[in-house]
């Protein structure tokens, strides 16, 4: 199972966690990792549906254990959020992004927006964090608009004036706000108005059945028509095939990310996309 590559997660399965063990030895790499900085980043180009144009590019956590082989964020971000590693593990991706994102500022047409992940567990743990990150901005001179963090319906749920007040504060910094996942969870949608969202991801459980699924196809037609009377911009996730891409952009969906575009990969294989991007 080792050598099944850098990006397959063989090794490391759910029911192993399952023991206590697995799960403080794996905090215990986690911190380690962490000071020697040995997470690495994957940008997955996000498209304008209409242009074909690479607009956006998500930024996705990899953890290369080194006895274990590459591990998924799916197992290791829960861990993180259990023991308060997810704190200076966002700490230190938000500042790497905003690196990155000054790199690659003349390389594209126009500038490009980059988007993280923000877990709960970021938005109650860390007291600092909006002005933190409204900080490395200003440091890295990148405009807030560069970053929108992507967070979920759970976050909004139980969302707390204190949750409110950072999330004003990030988006008074220029810093854009997307909502994951949309429709997998609770979906009260009343904080669709309460708060100042920028975008809706169409979650991938929608996205993959497309074609043979009527449900889904109205379902994503809705979300659509439902976020630009909002002022809304769409983006839908995991979009692996033509017929997929074909049915989205003809719903009005703005933008979108998945494998008919390509896999998340490391900086250095999007900057060469970028690069050829610009030369095509
Ligand atoms: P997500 O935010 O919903 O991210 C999208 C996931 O879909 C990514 O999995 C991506 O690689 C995958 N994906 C992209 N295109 C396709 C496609 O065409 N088909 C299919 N089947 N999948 C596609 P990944 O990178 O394994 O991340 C899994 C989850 O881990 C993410 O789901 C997110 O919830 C979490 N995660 C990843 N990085 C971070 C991070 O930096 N911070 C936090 N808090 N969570 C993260
Ligand atoms: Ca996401
Ligand atoms: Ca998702
Ligand atoms: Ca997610």
């Amino acid at each position: 199972a080792k050598s099944s590559g850098r990006n397959r997660y063989c090794f490391f399965t759910h029911s192993m966690l399952e023991t206590t063990q697995t799960r403080v030895m794996l905090a215990r790499d986690m911190r380690e990792a962490i000071e020697h900085e040995n997470f690495e980043i994957y940008f997955q180009p996000i498209v304008d549906l209409n242009s074909n144009r690479i607009v956006k590019a998500e930024a996705l956590l990899r953890w290369q254990h080194p006895t274990r082989g590459m591990i998924s964020p799916v197992v290791f971000i829960p861990i993180a959020e259990a023991n308060g590693l997810i704190v200076p593990l966002s700490n230190w991706m938000f500042r790497e992004v905003a690196k990155m994102a000054r790199r690659w500022r003349e390389l594209a047409s126009s500038p490009i927006q980059f988007s993280i992940n923000v877990s709960p567990a970021q938005f109650h743990g860390d007291s600092e964090m909006p002005e933190c990150w409204i900080d490395t901005c200003r440091e890295y001179a990148i405009p807030g608009e560069t970053i929108v963090l992507e967070i979920t319906e759970g976050l909004l749920l139980k969302a707390n004036d204190d949750v409110g007040g950072k999330l004003r504060a990030l988006h008074q910094a220029g810093i854009q706000i997307a909502l994951d996942d949309f429709g997998t969870g609770y979906s009260s949608l009343s904080y669709l108005k309460k708060f100042d969202i920028d975008f809706i991801k169409i979650d991938k459980s929608f996205v993959r059945d497309l074609e043979t699924d009527p449900n889904d196809l109205v379902l994503s037609e809705a979300i659509v028509v439902m976020a630009h009377k909002l002022g809304l911009k769409v983006i839908a996730e995991g979009i692996e095939s033509a017929g997929q891409k074909a049915l989205l952009a003809a719903a009005g969906c703005d933008y979108g990310q998945g494998y008919l575009y390509a896999k998340p990969m490391p900086a250095a294989a999007f900057e060469n996309l970028l690069r050829e991007a610009r030369a095509a």
